[in-house]
């Protein structure tokens, strides 16, 4: 058995091997440290291998789910393999012979399908990159709708496109592993990585592979695809097909992601703006759990898909909004609607699962259940009173399609109550199949004769005691208390006596029994058979229970929008071309949902002659508040939704940039300050026109002077080269000063009220400047000592007289500094003549001198000063 258990561990060397024993799944040697530790169980020991104990440890397969669900999300895989014959059938090739074992798949992190392994509101996607002929290239595939695409990207945008993907596991070549620039990147992602050699990724192999998939001689009808997007797409087929051991689920045909479709948002801002989950790590607080209404599992995942790609084509984005709009108008067809999705369960995940040949009775009922509701939705849908109803209710009417043959067979044939696994059968109804009620009445009519043969039996031998059982060990027997064991004469059989009674065994009984367990055994043939039949026909038209599947989940996402908007008065924002940007009204939605007082809106104005704007005030007066909302809003607007202000006009937004707060990033060995500044400089190499930037108290993480310079220098590169929306807020007034020379800079500040001494923070943004930073105020609110206080009051007052100011002003004259990259028409002023200095510098040779003439010529520079 060692020898087996070896071989089959050689061919999976980077997975856990679960090994079946009987009722348990054995792992050994090296497996058996690292589960028993990840998993906390016992670890023995089994026989010596080399001289040395085997380790061991198990887990029963009747629980197997709940471990094998924390090893997957601990980043092992799994390699499960399972006895392939009866152990009986082993042991009649002669009494050392091995029951011959099997891997039936591999459990990885981005290719399971069960539902106790999955998240029901979040997508699991499994990913691979690949490269070729000099570009990167994206394929992803969630396994439980099919849903795949791939995408050309290139290294800059890479790590938002992975970001806005999160794969559950990113499969990359070694190769390109190895490569410098990307090596931040990986590391960010290492948990999910599965390399695999270079070899694998060949792109033309990778063509053949999904044109043979697809059945077609070139995949051009598919979309325009790159060698490097081909070679992804193959790797993810095969590595599938490797896993689930040659069975490929229902994969819809790869659909390209063209460029710049999508909202592009790095991983830093994503996390900054808490979409999906907050800094802590928690989906409650995120502006996911804000704005999901939805009912089902699978619109909870399409609603989470948009959130994360908002796009960018208007149209497409009004075709979202009329959606909701349609269900926002309409109460009551609405309320209808959710009611009836509501009674639907989850038919992608159950479809996946039954195409794979892992789906059980259960999931052929959510397919009944699923499809059963389709015809009391288009009721409703059709029953709207706003005359035509938009484009994409007509769609999802006609990808809902007809399914009533179906829906109408599986209704007949399943049985009320249903268990998980056909393997014991007993789940088709009664009057289904004539021949299944034949059976099953001949198995239910032989135990109506053993129960009449009980009372023969005790007549017979007087014995009133006598009991017909069943176990097991014996399967029927007769048992009578041992002091009535004389009376047994003919016709009963001793079988074994214990101490509380004596058992009997008849010809008649055995008989009896032998036609209930081949009436058993053929009825649960029969039903396996009936199962495979209905799998069939589910299999068949399983593209149009996907589509019906997609058109549930688009129609539960909409109407759950929709929702939020009446309930929470959003409204619905205009999305043009253009770089508007003017929001009326506008709200934070997570803290004007969390907020027990009102929230205070605000207007967020970048036209072209105010584009950037930026906005001073004390801490804790709604600065971040302020920057954070305005960039939900943008993103809101584009996944289609409607948003939380009075009125929205917004050009679309290519991409969205975020330095806001400061979380340590101790775990990288990054400080606070060199975090903000590889954001800092991420945005500043890559915003463009398009682009909305967010920047809140940049420089904060340094010394005064530094960090005024740094905050300086990036406003007017935001200006002068970036030329972009955006919102700075910070805490040094100073910079206020730029306003004068730099056109399109507007100063707006967060308004505050003194009052008997006090600050009250009124949260209102306004045009101009905040004159007091009022860090004392908040440091007195937190219960600073009032000698503090008073001291920090002196220090300040004698710093404002100071020298400082005087040396901001003077640089304020000094601009631009970015002459040379002002892509507009811009003057720059003329150099000002060398000074006494710089000209006798610029005849020094540092090469050609010795020490002493280095030190001579430095006294003679200073002499100059
Ligand atoms: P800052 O960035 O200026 O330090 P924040 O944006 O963190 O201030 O806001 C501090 C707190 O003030 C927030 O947690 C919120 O509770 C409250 N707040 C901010 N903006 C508003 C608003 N517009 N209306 C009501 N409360 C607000």
């Amino acid at each position: 058995m060692m020898a087996q258990y070896l071989s089959i561990k050689r061919a999976h060397p980077d997975c856990l091997l679960f090994y079946r024993m009987g009722d348990f799944y054995e792992m050994f040697f090296d497996d058996a440290v690292k589960a028993s530790e990840a998993l906390d169980i016992t670890l023995t020991k089994r026989g010596r291998h080399a001289g040395e104990d085997i380790p061991m440890c198990g887990v029963p397969v009747h629980s197997h789910e709940g471990y094998l669900s924390r090893l997957i999300r601990k980043g092992f895989k799994v390699a499960v393999c399972e006895q392939m014959e009866d152990p009986a059938e082993a042991k009649k090739r002669g009494a050392k012979s091995v029951v011959e074992r099997g891997v039936i798949r591999l459990v990885t992190p981005g290719t399971i399908t069960e539902d106790a392994l999955l998240d029901a509101r979040s997508h699991n996607y499994l990913a691979a990159l690949a490269e070729a002929q000099g570009g990167l290239g994206l394929a992803w595939l969630d396994m439980s709708t099919g849903d795949f695409q791939v995408q050309a990207v290139a290294a800059k945008t890479l790590g938002a496109a992975i970001a806005r993907l999160a794969p559950g596991e990113l499969l990359v070549s070694e190769r390109i592993l190895q490569q410098a620039d990307l090596f931040e990147l990986f590391r960010d992602w290492r948990d999910i990585l599965t390399p695999l050699p270079a070899a694998r990724f060949d792109s033309t192999n990778a063509k053949k592979r999904l044109e043979t998939l697809y059945g077609v001689r070139a995949l051009d009808g598919f979309g325009a695809f790159s060698r490097a997007e081909l070679a992804a797409g193959g790797v993810l087929v095969d590595y599938v097909e490797l896993t689930q051991k040659g069975k490929l689920p229902r994969l819809g045909a790869p659909r390209r992601l063209a460029e710049g479709a999508v909202m592009e948002i790095d991983a830093a801002t994503r996390r900054n703006l808490e979409l999906s989950e907050t800094l802590g790590g928690e989906r409650k607080g995120s502006l996911l759990s804000v704005i999901d209404r939805t009912v089902t599992g699978a619109g909870a995942r399409l609603l989470a898909q948009h959130l994360s790609a908002p796009l960018t084509d208007p149209a497409a984005i009004g075709r979202r909004l009329d959606m909701v709009q349609f269900f926002a108008d309409q109460h009551s067809l609405r309320a209808d609607l959710r009611d009836r999705l509501r009674r639907c369960p989850d038919v992608e995940r159950a479809l996946s699962r039954l195409t794979l040949g892992r789906g059980g009775p259960r999931d052929l009922a959510s397919v009944r259940d699923a499809l059963g509701v389709i015809p009391g939705l288009k009721a409703v849908l059709r029953g709207g009173d706003l005359g035509v109803p938009p484009d994409g209710i007509e769609d999802a009417l006609g990808q809902l399609g007809e399914h009533g043959v179906l829906v109408d067979r599986l209704a007949r044939a399943l049985d009320a109550d249903l268990p998980i696994l056909t393997r014991d059968g007993g789940f088709i109804a009664p009057g289904y199949h004539a021949g299944l009620d034949e059976l099953r009445g001949l198995r239910d009519e032989s135990r109506r004769l053993i129960a009449a043969l009980q009372s023969r039996y005790a007549e017979m031998s007087g014995v009133a005691a006598l009991k017909i059982k069943h176990n097991n060990v014996l399967g029927y027997y007769i048992e009578v208390p041992p002091k009535q064991a004389e009376r047994m004469g003919e016709p009963f059989i001793h079988r074994q006596t214990i101490a509380s009674s004596v058992r009997y065994a008849t010809v008649e009984l055995g008989e009896l029994e032998d036609k209930i367990r081949s009436a058993g055994d053929k009825a649960l043939a029969l039903e396996l058979e009936l199962f495979a039949d209905l799998l069939g026909e589910v299999t068949l038209r399983s593209e149009e229970i996907a589509a019906a599947a997609r058109a549930l989940a688009a129609l539960d996402a909409a109407s759950s929008l929709a929702e939020l908007a009446v309930d929470r008065r959003y409204v619905r924002p205009q999305v043009e071309e253009g770089t508007a940007f003017r929001i009326e009204g506008g709200r934070h939605p997570v803290v004007e949902a969390g907020l027990s007082g009102a929230f205070v809106a605000n207007e967020c104005d970048l036209a072209d002659t105010q584009r950037l704007w930026l906005i001073t005030g004390p801490n804790m007066a709604g600065k971040s508040t302020f920057l954070r909302q305005n960039a939900l809003i943008a993103i809101l607007a584009q996944m289609g939704s409607f948003v939380p202000a009075d009125a929205a006009r917004i050009g679309v937004v290519d991409r969205l940039f975020s330095r806001v707060g400061a979380a340590d990033d101790l775990a990288r060995g990054r400080s606070t300050f060199m975090v903000e500044m590889v954001e800092t400089a991420a945005i500043l190499n890559q915003a463009g026109p398009r682009a909305l930037v967010i920047l809140d108290e940049i420089g904060r993480g340094t010394a005064t002077f530094d960090g005024l310079s740094i905050a300086w220098a990036v406003v007017e590169h935001l200006h002068e080269v970036n030329r972009c929306r955006a919102l700075f807020a910070t805490h040094y007034h100073e910079l206020t000063a730029l306003a004068a020379k730099l056109p399109a800079l507007s100063c707006h500040c967060m308004r505050v009220k003194e009052w008997q001494g006090d600050v009250v923070f009124l949260h209102e943004v306004g045009a101009g400047t905040a004159d007091r930073s009022y860090g004392i105020h908040v440091a007195r609110l937190a219960g600073l000592p009032s000698a503090v206080i008073g001291r920090a009051e002196t220090i300040l007052h004698s710093l404002e007289k100071g020298e400082q100011s005087s040396a901001v002003s003077k640089l304020a004259d000094d601009l631009p500094l970015f002459a040379a990259a002002v892509r507009q028409t811009h003057t720059p002023s003329a150099p000002p003549a060398p000074s006494a200095v710089e000209t006798a510098l610029a005849e020094v040779d540092p090469d050609a001198m010795t020490p002493r003439e280095a030190l001579e010529a430095l006294y003679r520079l200073k002499g100059l000063v």
